[in-house]
Order: C-alpha cells, then sequence, then structure tokens
C-alpha cells in the first residue's frame, strides 16, 4: 500500500510544502520511503529517501524550491524490494519531455508488459511495478506526451491510483476497477489530489469530489478537464480492507465515511457473535472504532486495556516477519489495573498472519485478565491480494493454515469469532457490485485468480 499526493497552483504559488504536509497525513500508507517530485527547467526533478516523511525530506529544502505544480509519495513496497531506487514519485526525461509518476496499487500485468519491453531493448532501473507505465509511454514517442500516458493506462491491468507531471500538468488517474481511492480537493486556486481526504484536511482544501474509477483528470493553468480509459469493467473493486483496515478513520472513501463503517462493523459483530464479558477492548489503533461500535450494541463499557507506544510504527506494514515480531512487542502495552480479574472482549480489525492477535492475548492474560474472547471486524483473510496490501501468499494466511478451533488454539483466545462477509458489505454500505473482498472470498477480477500476468 502507499499513499499519492498531487498540487498544481494556477496562479503560481509554490506547492512543494503542501506535497510534503500531505505526505504526513498519508504517513499510515507507507512508512518504507517517501519523495516529492516537480519539474524545473524542463526536468523532473525529486527529493526522495528512506524511512518516514521527516527522515527523508528536509523540510528546509523544500520550503525554498518555487515549484506550482508537484507530487508526492509515500511507500510501503508491496511489487520490488524496499529499496531507494524503488522510491517513488519516480522520474524519466524521455524524447517528448519530463514525466514523474507516483503510484498507489499493484499492476497484475506488469511482468508481462515487461518482459515484452525487455525483448525490444527496454532497460528497467527499479523492480517497481509502476516503472512499466513510464516504460509503455517512452515506447509511444511519437505521440503526444497524454496521448502517450492514456494509451499506457489502457494497457495495464490492476490498481493504480496515480498522480503524474506532465511538463505543464497534473494529471490523476484511477483504474477502471476503481481498487484504490483517489479524491480531488480545492483551495484558494490550488487543485489536489490524495488517496485519502484526511491529506486535503491537513492542507486546508475542500474535497470537490471522488476521482471516477476509469477516469482521468488533467489539470492546466487554464482548465480541469475529464477523460476516460476505455477499458469497461464488469464490476466494481473498491478495496473494502481500506474500511476495515488501511485508511484512517476521519478519510471519506467514495463518499462512505471510514469512521462510520468501522463502527458499524463493531456493531455487526456485537449481534453476528455475542459474549458474556467485563469490558470491550480493542486492539490499538485499527480496532479501537470497531470496538466502539461493539460496545454501544452489547451495552458493555469500553476500557483502555491495551496502550500503544504510539512512537512504533503499524507492525503489518513493516517489510520482514522478524521485525514484525519485535515491531509488536515493543509496541503495546496491557493495562492490569483495568485488566485484572476481568472477563475481556478484544475487537481486531483482522487477523493476517496471526502474530499481533496471539501476542496480545498473551499479553493480557499476564496482566490479569481472567478470560480473552477475541471478535474480528472483518471475515477470515484466506486469499493473497494482487492489488497492492502486503499478503503475498495462502502460507502466511493464518485463516487459510488452520481451522477456527485450530487458530483459536495458536493464538490462544478462550473463544475466536468473525462477520461474516455478508454483514462487511452491509456494514460498508458501498453500492451492489462495488466492493472487492477477494482476500475473503477468493472472488478475484477476471482472470487474475492465479495471480499470474495476464
Ligand atoms: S484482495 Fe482484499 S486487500 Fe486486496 S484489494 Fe481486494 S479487498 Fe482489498
Amino acid at each position: 500500500m502507499c499513499g499519492v499526493f498531487g498540487a498544481f497552483s494556477r496562479d503560481g504559488r509554490p506547492v512543494l510544502e503542501d506535497i510534503y504536509l500531505g505526505l504526513f497525513a498519508l504517513q499510515h500508507r507507507g512508512q518504507e520511503s517517501a519523495g516529492l517530485s516537480w519539474i524545473e527547467g524542463g526536468v523532473a526533478r525529486s527529493i526522495k529517501g528512506m524511512g518516514l516523511v521527516h527522515n527523508a525530506i528536509s523540510q528546509g529544502m523544500v520550503s525554498s524550491i518555487p515549484a506550482r505544480a508537484a507530487i508526492g509519495h509515500v511507500r510501503y513496497s508491496t511489487c520490488g524490494d524496499s529499496i531507494l531506487q524503488n522510491a517513488q514519485p519516480l522520474t524519466i526525461n524521455y524524447a517528448k519531455g519530463p514525466v514523474a509518476i507516483a503510484h498507489n496499487g499493484n499492476l497484475t500485468n506488469s511482468g508481462g508488459i515487461m518482459r515484452y519491453l525487455e525483448d525490444r531493448g527496454a532497460i528497467f532501473q527499479s523492480t517497481s511495478d509502476t516503472e512499466v507505465i513510464l516504460h509503455l509511454m517512452a515506447h509511444q514517442s511519437h505521440k503526444m506526451p497524454l496521448d502517450a500516458l492514456m494509451d499506457a493506462l489502457r494497457r495495464i491491468r490492476g490498481a493504480f491510483s496515480l498522480v503524474v507531471l506532465l511538463e505543464d500538468r497534473l494529471i490523476a488517474a484511477r483504474d477502471p476497477w476503481g481498487f484504490r481511492p483517489l479524491i480531488m480537493g480545492e483551495r484558494d486556486g490550488v487543485v489536489y489530489f490524495s488517496s485519502e481526504s484526511c491529506a486535503l484536511d491537513m492542507v486546508g482544501a475542500r474535497p470537490v469530489r471522488d476521482v471516477e474509477p476509469g477516469e482521468v483528470i488533467v489539470v492546466d493553468r487554464s482548465s480541469v478537464s475529464s477523460l476516460r480509459i476505455p477499458v469497461k469493467p464488469r464490476r466494481g473493486f473498491l478495496c473494502s480492507f481500506e474500511f476495515v483496515y488501511f485508511a484512517r478513520p476521519d478519510s471519506v472513501i467514495d463518499g462512505i465515511s471510514v469512521y462510520d463503517a468501522r463502527k458499524n462493523l463493531g456493531r455487526r459483530l456485537a449481534k453476528r457473535c455475542p459474549v458474556k464479558a467485563d469490558l470491550v477492548a480493542g486492539m490499538p489503533d485499527s480496532g479501537t472504532v470497531a470496538a466502539l461500535g461493539y460496545a454501544e450494541e452489547a451495552r458493555c463499557p469500553f476500557e483502555m486495556a491495551i496502550v500503544r507506544n504510539r512512537y512504533v510504527g503499524r507492525t503489518f506494514i513493516q517489510p520482514t516477519q522478524r521485525v514484525r515480531e519485535a515491531g509488536v512487542k515493543v509496541k503495546l502495552n496491557p493495562n492490569p489495573s483495568v485488566l485484572s480479574g476481568k472477563e475481556v472482549v478484544v475487537i481486531d480489525d483482522s487477523i493476517v498472519r496471526g502474530t499481533t492477535a496471539s501476542r496480545v492475548v498473551n499479553l493480557m492474560r499476564s496482566a490479569g485478565a481472567s478470560k480473552v474472547h477475541l471478535r474480528i471486524a472483518s471475515p477470515p483473510v484466506r486469499f493473497p491480494c494482487y492489488y497492492g496490501i502486503d499478503t503475498p501468499s495462502s502460507e502466511e494466511l493464518a485463516a487459510a493454515r488452520f481451522d477456527l478451533d485450530q487458530l483459536t488454539e495458536e493464538v490462544g483466545a478462550d473463544s475466536l469469532a468473525y462477520i461474516t462477509q455478508e454483514d462487511l458489505l452491509n456494514a460498508i454500505g458501498a453500492p451492489e457490485g462495488r466492493l472487492c473482498t477477494a482476500c475473503f472470498s477468493g472472488e478475484y477480477m477476471e482472470d487474475d485468480a492465479n495471480g499470474i500476468d495476464l
């Protein structure tokens, strides 16, 4: 998963500092690297680095650059290694001018396109799937850059929410299936695009509207125009995991409040699998809002039974198992004064690898909880995601490896229960046929079930 942010100032006001701030608000979407790009003197330029935004980018440097259009990216690797070479935005200065691109999502046919282009002499600089878009453009160098970009977008499959800089234009594009969010905002003559609305709030912009699935919005000094990628999907695939876990609760995606959806998930959980308990606790932070919904529905007190060290990143998005395990140990602390002698129901957003769940159950018992019931505000994650969340194989997924009884034992809980897929769809409340649930159901987009290039 990644986050993208772009800004174009009609009156020439510098926007790089806005990009920097926007990336701060999107930090939860990627912590491995961060970068921003602008075009100066006909050349695409970038500042990129590894780690969090404030480590990767110098604020002092950013505020002194007078760019009127810029894009930024925070990265969590789902395709390609976690190295500076793969940090985005990616830039090229090709025959038709400079291009910078930032991408959220995973392409499902990038391997095939890469082999096709390499056979024709292309040399890839990174292992990121995003680079195929630039090469597809360069391959069409007889076309004007916007036409070459449109042609590239027609050929790629899978998830892409993009912000792109072409010479004197800012472009935002969302794949025809609408996997990843992308929203447009505006403030004082500056047009913004962001992965989530929370970053528009950060720069004081008002949300204008979501970029529609299959839409390409082009912003220049005099106009904002909308184009269409000529691919007709059979149905929508907005990622339901954005509502369950990934997006910030203060964001609104395609008109649906993430906070409301998450609270509804908790309410459904309380109805679907109630359990007698003295208190309700949420796994911080992504289980907290669902826990509030559960507590409300179950009429059981919500308590801060687990305290999170806020200076440690989200464990799920760290790149290796070893780092993830260490992350859980330093991140969460149970509160004995709340837990001692109590039966507790703990709400988590999901169980992916199971590392956090078993650790937290152990921690709660050691802090004096008499019983620990685990309730999960999503269906069992049994299938890998090919669209930008790091669950690459079923072997790593706890719910694919174990049945419910085995998993209950594995995580050490007194009981374990999930909501159903129907609950999930109802709680989010998106129109029918709009949401992707492939990691729960195995129902992938068209021919992606084998996870191979199209
Ligand atoms: S497979 Fe799961 S995580 Fe991936 S896009 Fe679909 S719902 Fe989201």
